[in-house]
């Protein structure tokens, strides 16, 4: 019989042809064109990106580049193999017509696809005030340019840097200023650095190692406004009626989900990414899973089994290499083909001489215990727990045991955890872990657990046809 295809020659044309449209040149979007091409797509391949350059590493500009080790222009991601992929660089996707298969680009053009990969990631919050925001010396760090723009005006010797945030992006920049010998300030609304990722007994620590090292650290402190002359940023009001001068600014706010162009597609698109399965799969807006789209990197949002199926978003570096490959794999494969994307969260971090690196989802956890090294040496390992099962872990300088903590958490053993062996500090009791209340100004984690509800948008309810 003419026209028909056997189970085998199906799956076969499934993986290898058709059109695959990928949104987000970055690294979530360059590791799935490579995974694509690797488990053999040989269809077209088309990918765009809003930024002019080609795909580029985040994590260096807020450490290296800015230390002037490396130009800001030579972090570009290393090519793992060829794409053969048509590259539609500077031009942003405005819309989606899941309808017809078709992204809107702000040029006018069309691109069909018949699988479609959404890894827009996020975007630096702006310091909220536009005025103020435009003056010179006023910054944020998530792009290229971001960056080079911080690294001169480091160059220059600013008479004092102002952080605003003191999450991970803002610690690291406060701690670049502190190696190149530079006077700052870090005004912090919240309780302390590092808060939001890791509670109140881990940003006691991180908030010691910033102040020996010279930092002036201001919690519970807001900053109301900025003052310029000339269009150059003069002085910084913060709440507590100090008037700081200031030549260099950073917003350190977190960031902003890529999901506006989605708007109007009828996807679980909101604030804190696009909702997918844990293969990858977007949810429309009721929750139903899509055939055809799919979700990777700091954009995706996935319910995660070891954390009670809730929705997970993760600015990691890690999760978009890894969400990447999964998605790929799942685009190009029917159902007996696809695998679970259910990484163990982990992070690194470098500041003030402290190599810090987590796994799991510290956050989760409501009590935490030191489990090996010396608190007050900034060399140790501590777990953390909620409701008797280890959920995360940090380490302070001690990163080689983190794989040992990331097994006990795979498996949900027992927490407080047995300690590997030796080395066992003196703090070893259980405390409260000390996360701040929701209501309470903190930056947000890294990684989010956001409930059940796939979207923070209400369900579209239709009536039955
Ligand atoms: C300063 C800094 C330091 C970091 N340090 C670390 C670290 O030490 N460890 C770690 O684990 N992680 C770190 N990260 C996080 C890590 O870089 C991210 O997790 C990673 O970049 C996510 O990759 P992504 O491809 O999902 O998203 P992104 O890198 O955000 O890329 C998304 C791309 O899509 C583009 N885009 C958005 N909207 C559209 C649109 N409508 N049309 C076309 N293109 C669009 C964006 O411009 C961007 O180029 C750091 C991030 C920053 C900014």
């Amino acid at each position: 019989m003419t026209g028909t295809y056997s189970f085998d020659e199906i799956v076969t044309k499934f993986r290898a042809e058709g059109r695959i449209a990928i949104v987000g040149a970055s690294l979530a979007g360059l590791r799935a064109a490579e995974a694509l091409r690797e488990k053999g797509f040989n269809g077209s391949l088309t990918i765009i990106g809003d930024e002019p350059h080609e795909p580029y590493d985040r994590p260096p500009l807020s450490k290296q580049v800015l230390k002037g080790w490396v130009p800001a222009d030579h972090t570009k991601l290393p090519r793992l193999r060829r794409v053969d992929a048509t590259w539609k660089l500077g031009v942003a996707a405005v819309g989606l017509d899941r309808i017809n298969h078709v992204v809107k680009l702000a040029n006018g053009e069309d691109v069909e696809y018949d699988r479609l990969l959404i890894a827009t990631g996020t975007r630096a919050r702006p310091w909220p005030n536009p005025e103020e925001a435009a003056l010179q010396g006023v910054f944020t760090v998530r792009t290229t340019e971001d960056a080079a723009g911080l690294a001169a005006a480091l160059k220059v010797r600013p008479k004092r840097v102002l952080i605003v945030g003191s999450g991970f992006v803002g610690s690291e920049i406060a701690s670049v200023c502190r190696d190149l010998d530079l006077p700052v300030t870090v005004a912090e609304r919240g309780r302390g650095p590092l808060m939001g990722a890791l509670g109140g007994v881990i940003s006691e620590i991180a908030a010691g190692m910033m102040r020996d090292a010279g930092v002036d650290l201001r919690t519970g402190v807001a900053v109301r406004s900025l003052e310029g002359e000339a269009g150059k940023v003069r002085r910084a009001q913060l709440s507590d009626g100090t008037v700081l001068d200031v030549d260099v600014v950073v917003a350190s706010l977190g960031s902003i989900r890529n999901v506006e162009w989605l708007e109007g597609a009828g996807l679980a698109a909101g604030q804190w990414g696009v909702g997918c399965d844990a293969g990858c799969r977007a949810f429309d807006i009721n929750g139903v899973v899509t055939d055809h789209i799919f979700v990777a990197g700091d954009v995706a949002r996935a319910p995660h089994v070891l954390y009670d199926y809730e929705f997970m978003s993760q600015e990691h570096w890690d999760n978009a290499v890894f969400g990447a490959q999964v998605a790929a794999n799942n685009m190009i494969n029917l159902e007996v083909g696809r695998v679970p994307h259910l990484p163990l969260p982990s992070f690194w971090s470098g500041q003030f001489g402290v190599n810090i690196k987590s796994v799991g989802v510290c956050s989760y956890g409501d009590q935490i215990v030191f489990t090996q090294g010396s608190p007050s040496e900034r060399r140790f390992a501590a777990a953390y727990g909620k409701r008797g099962r280890i959920v995360g872990a940090v380490t302070f300088n001690h990163g080689k045991w983190l794989p040992y903590y990331a097994a006990l958490i795979e498996k949900s053993a027992p927490f407080p955890p047995p300690p590997p062996g030796y080395d066992r500090p003196v703090e070893a009791e259980v405390m409260a872990a000390s996360f701040p209340d929701p209501r309470e100004p903190a930056g947000n984690p890294d990684v989010v657990l956001t409930g059940h509800d796939p979207t923070s948008r209400g369900a579209e309810f239709r009536p039955r046809a």
